[in-house]
This record gives C-alpha cells, sequence and structure tokens, in this order.
C-alpha cells in the first residue's frame, strides 16, 4: 500500500504550521549560502517527492518542475532515487507558494524518529545539515502547533504507506549509529513538547533532559563563529546577528 494523491492532499491540509511564529530562520542561514536559505537550494538540498505527490503539485500549481542535475553529485543522487520517487526543484525562495511547498520543505530540518522499539517519539533532525541550518542548533524553537501538526501528518503517511514508515525507522538506526560513533545525544523535540535525548552508545536509550540542555553546534555557537563562517562561504558578516 502507498499513499495516493489523495492521501497527499489530507496531508497539505493537516500540516502547514510554520516551525516557529515570528521567525524568518531563512535570514539566518541564507548569509552562509549566497543570500538564499539553505533548504531552498538544490545546490545544498534536493527536495525529493513521491511519484502521487509530484501528480499532486502538478494539478495545483506551476511552481516546480523536475529537476536538472547539473553535477556528478546531483547526477548520483538523481540515479539513485527509489522508483516510486522523483526529484523537483521550484522556481526560487522569490516565487514560494506557502501553501504549494512540498512535504519535504513543509519539515526540513527535522523527520519524525523512531525508537528501536519502532515507536514515533517526536522529530528528530537531518544532520549532516548541522553546519548551515541554524534551525538544528535551535531546536527547541519548534512551535508546538509546528510539532503536533508534523507528527500528524506523518502518522497519516505511515497508515498509508508502509514504505514510508520503514525509510524512517532506518533512517532513525542511522542516526543513531552516526552518535554513537560521535558520542553525542541525539535532540529530539517529542510529540508531547517534551525534550529528549538519545544517549550514545546506548542502544538508543532515551532520557528526558531540559531545553536548556540543548547545545547548538558550530558555527551558531557565537556571533563570532557565525561572522567567520559567513565570510570564509565567501559573504560581508557586517551588520550580520544571531538572534538572541
Ligand atoms: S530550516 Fe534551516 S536551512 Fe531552512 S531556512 Fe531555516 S535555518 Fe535555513
Ligand atoms: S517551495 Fe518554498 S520552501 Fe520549498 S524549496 Fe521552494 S522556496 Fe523553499
Amino acid at each position: 500500500m502507498t499513499a495516493t494523491k489523495k492521501d497527499f492532499k489530507v496531508i497539505y491540509d493537516m500540516f502547514s504550521a510554520p516551525i516557529a511564529k515570528k521567525l524568518d530562520c531563512g535570514r539566518i542561514c541564507a548569509p552562509l549560502n549566497d543570500g538564499i536559505p539553505v533548504c531552498c537550494s538544490t545546490e545544498n538540498a534536493i527536495p525529493i517527492v513521491e511519484d502521487e505527490e509530484w501528480k499532486l503539485l502538478k494539478s495545483r500549481t506551476d511552481l516546480w518542475s523536475l529537476f536538472k542535475p547539473f553535477d556528478k553529485d546531483s547526477k548520483k543522487i538523481v540515479k539513485e532515487l527509489p522508483k516510486s520517487t522523483c526529484a523537483v526543484e521550484c522556481k526560487g525562495v522569490a516565487f514560494c507558494e506557502r501553501e504549494n511547498r512540498s512535504l519535504a520543505c513543509r519539515s526540513f530540518p527535522f523527520f519524525p524518529y523512531f525508537t528501536k522499539e519502532g515507536e514515533l517519539i517526536g522529530l528528530a533532525y537531518y544532520w549532516t545539515f548541522e553546519d548551515r541550518c541554524w534551525v538544528i542548533s535551535n531546536v527547541q524553537v519548534a512551535d508546538k502547533k509546528f510539532v503536533k501538526e508534523m507528527i500528524e501528518a506523518y502518522e497519516y503517511l505511515f497508515d498509508h504507506d508502509e514504505e514510508q514508515y520503514e525509510a524512517y525507522y532506518e533512517e532513525s538506526a542511522t542516526m543513531r549509529r552516526v552518535f554513537s560513533k560521535r558520542n553525542e545525544p541525539i535532540q529530539i523535540v517529542g510529540r508531547d513538547m517534551q525534550y529528549l535525548l538519545v544517549l550514545p552508545k546506548s542502544g538508543g536509550r532515551v532520557v528526558p533532559t531540559k531545553k536548556s540542555a540543548f547545545l547548538p553546534t558550530k558555527p551558531f555557537t557565537s556571533d563570532k563563529a557565525y561572522r567567520k563562517a559567513i565570510k570564509e562561504a565567501g559573504g560581508d558578516p557586517a551588520g550580520h546577528h544571531l538572534p538572541k
């Protein structure tokens, strides 16, 4: 059983909340990426959609088109995609239509985290973006409405698509392996807004923690580190500060 175009419409209707109220996080990461929010540039993140989601997007808007690989890496990504998916790209951030964002856009940088036992306990993040995505260093900004809608939308998806459940179960297991190697805990925003840590080298043990225990990673640890990274990325750090 796989999710249909109609199912994706239900999911879009269920899940539209922004990560945080009154916060445009794209303004914080864009200076590190030639002025474009990191998750809105295919040089960094290529949106992948299920074929059925692609049918829905095409029926609603001309914002999206099939992604054209531009180098060796992007060709490899497209070549290795599962059969039922395709890579897409939008016209760019200046043309964004909130109601026609893909599920990947709505969720980024989060994904639903499953324990070893298969319980969906909350939201983890695509850790490979931690050096560019400010939200990953500040997962506690995730708003209650966002968390609730995202969990409900993905539960609906998993109820209609076994392969999606398997993909996120596997992604969670991979994250545990990576963070165990790094000897660092995974920070989870719990489904009921608890703050949780998955301890490394513990077989995936989950313990409650405090918001203040969630620590940023470089370059979002200080204004100095942030401005240095902007400079290294070829940008002008003048006037750029991390939110207080
Ligand atoms: S979610 Fe992360 S990468 Fe995307 S705009 Fe916000 S800070 Fe940038
Ligand atoms: S649709 Fe909007 S949120 Fe999604 S990649 Fe394009 S500009 Fe970014």
